[in-house]
């Protein structure tokens, strides 16, 4: 049980719309600097389409808010790399600590309750609209209404705050993933199978009692949903993971144009935006844990700021400390997803010691994408690791402009 639950008619300095980890993060930070924070979502405990894969640096950021030895979580050794059409499969060793798969139930259950244990209170309820006035919000939900001087936003891809005060994600900015939790069968690798219809790759992250089966494709592509399904069903089926009950899921991830990310919607007088809700999710890995977990932080600090303007000062440090990376990550989107270069990555795994700790890295989250091309070049197996920067730098350099 979560002590300081409240009924609503509520009034608070902060209320906080969604409790992902973007919001019960900005919710126990925020407690912790001493805001009445309230922290609104009904829908705990639940499942979140995802991999669950959780990133060293996530973790490094959640410290020792819960006892992490208590999470029920799948701790990874290694990512494979798999081109099935040319028959090549790749072990990639991760370090301890590198990444972690766990059940969103689990992972942003801690949170939650994270985020009450430092004071925020707790309304369980679904929000049906804001609306914004001189002195604040009127945040009404399904069981009363809550007032509060400022607002956040970390209620996912589909955000109601983000439709109510800015303007949904433009179709382009979304992916639609879909895929299956499979019940009965874990592991300590994730697999990632490189695809080239759709472009893009199949995951398994497994979890500690099932694995997270899923492919995306972007909103705008043409794909239906029940095709990527199937795609998916047909690779857990040749790899006979199906002896066990397989649950289906569809969810929408931000995978914002660079044009997007250098442009972001992160806030207005009064309102923050976080995590899914702005968009910050990398477009190529899809981690977005991390960044909803940082811009929560970053919103919360903002917040309990004395400096002025403090909605401006968090809409800087998101666009150049977040943006400016995954703007990169978008511009080589288009060539790391193109059949030449997948093919020419899965051989160059298959054959270069270094090329294998940089995509090591990129799973980790520890590789930036400002040295990805660098740092590839450099790699002892310089011919081949050089056909594949050039392959991709001349596919985005056709689109983007460095
Ligand atoms: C299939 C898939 C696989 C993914 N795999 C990974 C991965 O392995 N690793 C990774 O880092 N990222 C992954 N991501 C991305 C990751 O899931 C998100 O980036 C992350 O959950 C964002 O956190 P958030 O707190 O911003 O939003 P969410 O986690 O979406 O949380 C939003 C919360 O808001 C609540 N809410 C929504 N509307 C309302 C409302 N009107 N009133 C009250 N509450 C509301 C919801 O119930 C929810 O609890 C994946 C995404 C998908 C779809």
């Amino acid at each position: 049980m979560y002590h300081a639950e409240v009924t609503p008619k509520v009034t608070a300095d902060v209320v906080i719309v969604g409790a992902g980890p973007a919001g019960c993060w900005a919710a126990r930070t925020l407690a912790l600097l001493g805001a009445r924070v309230t922290l609104v979502d009904g829908s705990h405990p639940r499942e979140k389409p995802c991999g669950g894969g959780v990133t060293g640096r996530a973790l490094a950021l959640v410290g020792d808010a819960f006892d992490r030895g208590a999470l029920p979580r799948s701790n990874i050794r290694a990512a494979r790399f798999v081109d099935s059409s040319r028959r090549i499969s790749t072990h990639v060793p991760l370090a301890d600590g590198d990444l972690m798969v766990a059940s969103r139930t689990d992972f942003d259950g801690a949170l939650f309750a994270a985020a009450a244990a430092a004071g925020a209170r707790i309304v369980r309820a679904r929000v049906t609209d804001i609306a914004r006035d001189a002195s604040g919000f009127t945040v009404t939900t399904d069981t009363g209404a809550i007032r509060a001087r400022t607002l956040v936003g970390a209620d996912g891809a589909n955000s109601l705050v983000r439709r109510r005060l800015a303007r949904p994600f433009d179709r382009a900015d979304l992916s639609i993933a879909t895929g299956y939790f499979v019940r009965g069968v874990t592991s300590d690798e994730v697999v990632i199978e490189l695809l080239a219809d759709p472009p893009g790759y199949i995951w398994s992250f497994p979890r500690p009692t099932h694995l997270a089966v899923g492919i995306c494709a972007q909103a705008d592509a043409g794909v239906p949903v029940a095709s990527l399904r199937a795609t998916a069903l047909d690779w857990i089926r040749a790899r006979q993971l199906d002896g066990g009950a397989l649950d289906a899921y569809s969810w929408p991830i931000p995978s914002l144009s660079a044009a997007s990310f250098a442009s972001l919607t992160t806030s207005g007088p009064g309102w923050y935006l976080a995590g899914d809700a702005a968009g910050l999710v990398d477009p190529i890995t899809r981690e977005g844990i991390y960044f909803a977990l940082l811009s929560g932080e970053w919103a919360a600090q903002a917040i309990a700021s004395s400096g002025a303007l403090p909605e401006r000062q968090y809409h800087q440090r998101v666009q150049e400390e977040i943006g400016a990376e995954l703007v990169r990550a978008a511009r080589y989107k288009a060539g790391f997803f193109r059949p030449e270069f997948t093919r020419l990555l899965a051989e160059a795994l298959a054959q270069s010691a270094g090329v294998r700790a940089i995509m090591a890295g990129l799973v980790a989250g520890t590789q930036p994408y400002a040295t990805l091309k660098w740092s590839l070049a450099r790699t002892a197996e310089f011919g081949l690791a050089w056909r594949l920067v050039r392959s991709k730098w001349y596919n985005q350099r056709s689109v983007f402009k460095e």
